[in-house]
């Protein structure tokens, strides 16, 4: 029997106690019961006893996750303070550039204003210098050539040689000097444009017969291959087109050696119109060509032959064509020779 109930059963019996085969039957029932109240309660202990171990295990985990969290969470927090301190660094470094290149840009606004003004007043001086010494180099233009014309009995073979000389010096004055009025009108913006329809074969017609006798006197074969039909209309300005003409015209014949052959042509090409002048006289160093359209640009080839000129030819011929939308190139070998060309668009095209 349980150790309980027997304990029980003494306490409330006092001893005195008669079992029948019934009741003790009972009892061992009731016993059974005890027994199986120890097992379950054995059982129980048990359990909580895993279970806490369990839950004690877990809750360790659980501290330990919660300080890995807080170190992380420190560190993590330290990182944004340094970050934080590094990005506001970077600002204000980023403030003090800024605060530089404003402070430079405007002193490079400054510069450049008074560069341009510098500029202005340069373009106005020669413009104003140039139509002054215009005035008296024509009139000893025109003083040596009636001195030339009308004493030429009179005067000796040297005296002769010596007017000429002049001559040709003051001429050369002269077109530098209306060069550089030119290139002072285009870059202020001031060069006039007066544009009329135009056949270019007629305007090319009218400025070679000006070379006709210089060519001829050299030797120089100078020919212009008219197109077979005529060409459309474009609208031009008659007199900058043709002073680009004579420019590639006098070009050719300056870098051509007597007995040469200078040949110019036209023809259509879509909606443009080319005109080519073809020269096989002394050509233009490759390594130079990139700047042969400079302002005051001359090539050594053009410095060795000796010949006058101020460089300034091919960048008013630039400026002309490049104001009736056209373009201006080349194609030259030293050597062998240069073809100089332009385009200009037609008046018929779309
Ligand atoms: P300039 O002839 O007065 O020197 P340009 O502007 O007309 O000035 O020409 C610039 C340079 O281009 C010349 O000095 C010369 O070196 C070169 N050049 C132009 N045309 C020719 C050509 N047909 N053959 C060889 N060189 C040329």
């Amino acid at each position: 029997m349980h150790y309980l109930l027997e304990r029980q059963l003494k306490k409330v019996f006092n001893g005195k106690f008669q079992l029948s085969p019934e009741l003790e039957a009972f009892l061992n029932v009731v016993s059974g019961t005890y027994d199986n109240y120890d097992k379950d309660r054995k059982f129980l202990d048990r359990s909580f006893a895993i279970s806490s171990k369990e839950f004690l295990e877990l809750n360790s985990k659980v501290v330990k996750l919660l300080e890995d969290l807080k170190i992380e969470k420190e560190s993590v927090e330290q990182k944004v303070i340094e970050r934080t301190q590094e990005l506001r660094q970077k600002a204000e470094e980023l403030n003090r550039t800024n605060q530089l290149l404003t402070k430079r840009e405007h002193e490079l606004t400054l510069t450049n204003e008074r560069l341009l003004e510098l500029d202005k007043v340069k373009t106005e001086f020669i413009s104003v210098a140039a139509h002054q010494l215009r005035t008296p180099l024509a009139a000893i233009k025109w003083t040596l050539a009636l001195l030339i014309d009308e004493h030429s009995d009179t005067l000796t073979a040297k005296q002769s040689s010596y007017l000429m000389k002049a001559y040709e010096s003051n001429e050369r004055m002269l077109r530098l000097i209306n060069d550089m009025l030119v290139v002072t009108r285009i870059e202020s913006g001031k060069m006039r444009y007066d544009f009329s329809s135009v056949h270019i074969e007629d305007l090319v017609d009218s400025v070679l017969v000006d070379f006709v006798g210089q060519a001829h006197a050299r030797d120089i074969i100078l020919t212009f291959e008219r197109p077979d039909m005529a060409l459309p209309y474009v609208t031009v300005d008659p007199e900058k087109i043709r002073s680009v003409l004579q420019n590639l015209i006098e070009n050719a014949l300056y870098y051509t050696k007597d007995k040469g052959v200078i040949s110019l042509s036209a023809k259509r090409e879509n909606d443009f119109i080319r005109v080519l002048v073809k020269d096989n006289g002394i050509g233009i160093p490759s390594h130079q060509q990139s700047s042969i359209f400079n302002k005051f640009f001359r090539a050594d080839n053009a410095l060795k032959a000796k010949t006058d000129g101020s460089g300034l030819g091919l960048f008013v011929a630039k400026s002309i064509v490049d104001a009736h939308r056209g373009e201006i190139g080349f194609e030259s070998t030293e050597g062998v020779g240069s073809t100089f060309y332009f385009t200009i668009p037609c008046s018929d095209r779309t």
